[in-house]
């Protein structure tokens, strides 16, 4: 094949490898103070990016094959109306003899006003948003009526709050926001999207039931979104309410209350009788100001959806959290994909409303379309700009096919610490049984890897669920299973989002891949296939025999021909092949689960009573990562 010119353009001067020599000899010497003159002056280009091969080559004045070839030979196959990153198009420009300026996107043109840092001096204090999460049944959903039916109907006249996912309470000492999604996935869902919707969580536990999964699943929830945690131990009118029993479990869990030496607040309520809820409140009140929040309410709002419908007659109805400045009547907004006029906006009781300042939540009409929660809201100056920065924000969508978020994964893990890209690797686990989290959290601790923090976000017993997979998304976490499986909901949205959920039977296989792919050696074609798990319950030396440990076999089985990882405490002490399997003193080719059996290990004769010995099998196939 003839080789491709490597500058066909010939109007542009490229730089030659002669022309260079110069320049970097002149940089060697130490004396030289002054740079050298470049050899080539590199033409700027300026180019909005990301940036189609057509287009590309239209400013390059070249044919779109011939950029198409380029980049074949950079290794990247592109179609004409692919969109090409930086990268890419800086090193064909380069070709061109030309350096690429970046144009400042419609985003920026569009909302450069919002990008700017508040004057000090422009804050003003704000209220708190408050959202709550807590374990199924555990009385989130009463609280929040409770409070909403004293604290409301007392304070404003005409009372009734309207369900608009989010309401506001008027107390004495200030005001709060109430979120009325409760449920730490929505919470965390809107947070992929990059909002952070709460500046406090109340975790509710019930005093009879005390702290459950999605206690847990919640705490971990608020504090990957670094938010404050105030406990409100609820149902305390019950019999069977035990409230030291709770607060014992919560300082186990990092969450002392102070009565138990710790710092978290925690409050006893029953959204029954009302006991307590005045407490709560005062108690938001307090932390709220310790926070210091605040908000400057002259520019223009942004925010985020709390929830959208469709309604009849109304068309979309979104429900907006004012975060910063003031929304007015009239004002153009873009919101996702959508945009549009704020016809009307009505507050959490249904009053027609003309303006909201910052931690306001109001519903507003006059949207193009129905947004998702969690999507981010900007008030903008002209209709002109918000509806074409939605049009270009729709034609980005329809163009890239491939989801341009990138999440983390194993395989390129190497690639993205050595780009600096990641310093800590969070993780969230979940196991059959707490005895394997704390084996895994041991191996994973010992593990020597100086590249990257590995920081585990939450664990867990049971099933990968969607909780797990969306805090993952929104925290760029890597999924890690060991003997669970993965729930459809979970599946769907890790395949959706591109997450990457790894599932072991194997503590050793899931510690060394985590090792592998920080130090980039993850090898692709050999898988290791769970085979069985046995404890040693007892060690003989038998003179003949050597070392031999009497085991049971507490899942899957044991054959002959397996390899053998040994673990003690958790970590692999031994890797290798067993040399003698027998049950009573028949050599057997299998021992299946449920069943005792003699096992030596060739090679190794220090085994130990408690050691677990894990069985697998090696299949050479290239392994999905
Ligand atoms: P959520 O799933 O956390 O929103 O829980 P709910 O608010 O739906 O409450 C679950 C159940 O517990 C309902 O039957 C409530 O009536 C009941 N419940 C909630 N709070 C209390 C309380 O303080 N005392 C008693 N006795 N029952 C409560």
């Amino acid at each position: 094949m003839a080789k491709e010119p490597l500058f066909p353009n010939p109007q542009v001067k490229p730089p030659v490898k002669e022309d260079l020599k110069p320049a970097v000899a002149e940089a060697g010497k130490k004396e030289e103070i002054k740079p050298a003159a470049p050899a080539v002056t590199l033409k700027e280009i300026e180019l909005e990016l990301p940036i189609t091969v057509k287009d590309l080559a239209v400013r390059l004045q070249e044919k779109p094959s011939v950029v198409i070839k380029m980049l074949m030979g950079l290794g990247v196959m592109a179609g004409i109306n692919q969109s090409l990153g930086e990268a890419e198009t800086e090193k064909i420009c380069l070709k061109y003899g030309c350096r690429v300026k970046k144009a400042p996107g419609k985003e920026e043109l569009v909302l450069g006003a919002h990008q700017q840092e508040d004057r000090q001096e422009d804050l003003k204090s704000c209220s708190a948003v408050v959202t709550f999460m807590g374990h199924v049944d555990h009385g989130k959903t009463s609280l929040l009526d409770a409070i909403r039916k004293t604290k409301v109907a007392e304070s404003e006249h005409g009372g009734i709050t309207q369900h608009i996912g989010a309401y506001r309470v008027v107390l004495p000492g200030g005001e709060i926001t109430f979120l009325d999604t409760p449920g730490h996935e929505a919470f965390t869902a809107m947070r992929a999207r990059g909002a952070r919707i709460t500046d406090i969580v109340v975790l509710v536990v019930a005093a009879d039931d005390g702290v459950m999964p999605q206690t847990q699943e919640a705490i971990d929830h608020a504090r990957a979104a670094n938010v404050p945690i105030i406990v409100a131990i609820n149902k305390v009118d019950r019999p069977q309410a035990n409230i030291d029993r709770v607060k014992k479990q919560l300082s186990e869990l990092g969450l002392a209350a102070e009565d138990w030496g710790g710092k978290t607040i925690t409050v006893a309520v029953s959204a029954k009788t009302g006991q307590g809820i005045d407490d709560l409140l005062e108690m938001i009140l307090l932390e709220a100001q310790m926070l210091e929040l605040k908000s400057n309410p002259h520019r223009l709002a942004r925010g985020v959806v709390i929830e959208a419908k469709m309604a009849q007659g109304r068309g979309p109805v979104v429900t907006l959290l004012v975060q910063n400045g003031t929304l007015h009547l009239n004002q153009n907004i873009i919101v996702g994909n959508f945009y549009g006029k704020v016809r009307a906006m009505f507050n959490d009781r249904g009053v027609s409303v003309v303006s909201a300042g910052p931690s306001l939540p109001i519903e507003a009409l006059g949207i193009s379309g129905i947004p998702e929660p969690g999507e981010q809201f900007f008030a903008i100056e002209e209709e002109k700009q918000a509806k074409e920065l939605a049009q270009a924000r729709l034609e980005k969508e329809r163009q890239s096919q491939i989801r341009e978020v990138k999440r983390i994964s194993l395989e390129d893990l190497h690639a993205q610490i050595v780009a600096g890209k990641i310093k800590d690797l969070k993780l969230i686990i979940k196991a059959d049984v707490q005895g394997s989290l704390e084996a895994i959290k041991n191996t994973l601790d010992k593990l020597n890897v100086s590249e990257i923090k590995l920081n585990i976000i939450h664990t867990g017993v049971g099933n990968i669920n969607n909780s797990d997979a969306v805090l993952a998304m929104a925290s760029d976490a890597l999924v890690l299973g060991f003997n669970v499986t993965c729930d459809e909901l979970a599946k769907e949205t890790a395949a959706k989002e591109g997450l990457e959920v790894k599932i072991y039977n194997i503590i050793y296989e899931l510690a060394s891949d985590i090792k592998a792919a920080v130090e980039g050696m993850l090898e692709p074609k050999i898988k290791k296939v769970f085979l069985g798990r046995a404890e040693v319950r007892k060690v003989f030396k038998l003179s003949r025999a050597g070392t031999v440990a009497g085991c049971f076999v507490t899942k899957g089985k044991f054959n002959r021909s397996a390899s053998v990882s040994l673990l003690r405490n958790g970590q692999p002490v031994f890797e290798g092949k067993i040399s003698s399997l027998k049950r009573f003193k028949d050599d057997v080719r299998e021992v299946a689960e449920g069943f005792e059996c003699g096992m030596a290990l060739a090679g190794f004769d220090q085994l130990l009573e408690g050691d677990i010995i894990e069985a697998y099998e090696i299949e050479k196939i290239a392994r999905k990562l």
